[in-house]
């Protein structure tokens, strides 16, 4: 696309978002509270779940100050079903934030926007256009893909230039009065029109700027590391005085999260087997053997969690599926 054509191609999002968008509670709201929730709840969770939870989330917690009030324990309690607990505790690190530098006042300036405890790019772009209408960027996997296709472009777009190619078109073709609708519109574009695999271009409000010679084959990603798979073997051991988990030491990546105790192969071969997880981390394919042990001495670094402070004990989501799963 040419750069005279810009503002046509923003103008043109605009028109079909205003007359086909779909309609979502935090599109009704200008509530920079309202909004950054739903975007920190649509991070990693469908959009099927978070209607289903939205609204009473923020009735529960109407305001910053509300979620700053409650302990990490309420706050955790309230994730439930939406899963990566991580979220919610930046979302009150946030809140907490905005009560102690602005008053329990949302930030409207850049800067303090950007400061905020666990914002990145993407979130200072969703909250100045959608909650202030101010013209800024943003780029997300739908956004990529849009422009990858539009400029027919190979360049990986998880590469840096990638990246950087991308960030640097979105603040140029943003639309200077409305950019709300068209941030929210060229999402949807890559939601609904211009999705993976095949795009439906013949519907395209855009097709008129669109240099996709085979866009099919676009966007383009850098190629994927080569999995290695790895096998652990852990135990549960669950008494009167909690489960036996294992503090992560400093320098490991989880440092300070703790896990399930890891034992020998060897050392498990005459317990009854509980079940294998299979996760994945980064290049790692993760099979953990999980055992169940009836008695075991806590080994360095390794304590009994209450199960009263499980909830709101750290640890990475392979462990805190299989506490929820055992322990309801
Ligand atoms: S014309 Fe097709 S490839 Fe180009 S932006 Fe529209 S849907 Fe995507």
């Amino acid at each position: 696309m040419k750069e005279k054509h810009y503002g046509d191609f923003a103008q043109a999002l605009v028109d079909w978002f205003t007359a086909h968008g779909r309609d979502y509670p935090w599109r009704r709201t200008t509530n920079p509270w309202a909004i950054l929730v739903s975007e920190i709840m649509l991070q990693q969770t469908t959009i099927a779940t978070v209607l289903g939870r939205y609204e009473a989330w923020l009735a529960q917690f109407p305001t910053p100050a509300a979620l700053a009030a409650a302990d990490e324990q309420t706050a955790l309690r309230s994730w439930e079903g939406l899963g990566y607990y991580r979220r919610v505790r930046a979302l009150r690190a946030a809140a907490i934030a905005i009560c102690e530098k602005h008053g329990g006042t949302f930030p409207e300036n850049e800067g303090d926007i950007r400061a905020l405890p666990g914002i990145g790019d993407y979130t200072v772009g969703a909250l100045l256009s959608f909650a202030y209408n101010r013209p800024a960027p943003l780029v997300d996997a739908n956004v990529s893909r849009v422009f990858a296709r539009v400029f027919n472009d190979s360049t990986p777009i998880d590469s840096p230039t990638g990246r950087k190619r991308h960030w640097q078109l979105a603040a140029q073709l943003v639309h200077p009065t409305n950019p709300r609708a068209y941030n929210s519109a060229l999402m949807e574009l890559g939601q609904t029109i211009c999705t993976t695999g095949s795009p439906t271009c013949l519907l395209c409000p855009v097709r008129a700027y669109c240099t996709a010679s085979a866009p099919e084959t676009l966007p383009v990603k850098l190629p994927k590391k080569e999995i290695t798979a790895l096998e652990h073997w852990d135990i549960w051991h669950l008494t009167e005085s909690g489960l036996l988990m294992e503090k992560q030491p400093g320098g490991k990546r989880h440092e300070g999260m703790y896990r399930l105790p890891r034992r020998s192969a060897e050392e498990l071969a005459d317990l009854p087997h509980l079940c294998d997880q299979k996760y994945t981390v980064t290049r790692y394919k993760v099979t953990r053997h999980l055992y169940l042990a009836e008695t075991a001495t806590p080994r360095r670094g390794e304590c009994f969690i209450p199960l009263a402070d499980l909830p709101t004990t750290p640890m990475a989501s392979p462990d805190r599926k299989l506490v929820e799963k055992y322990i309801s």
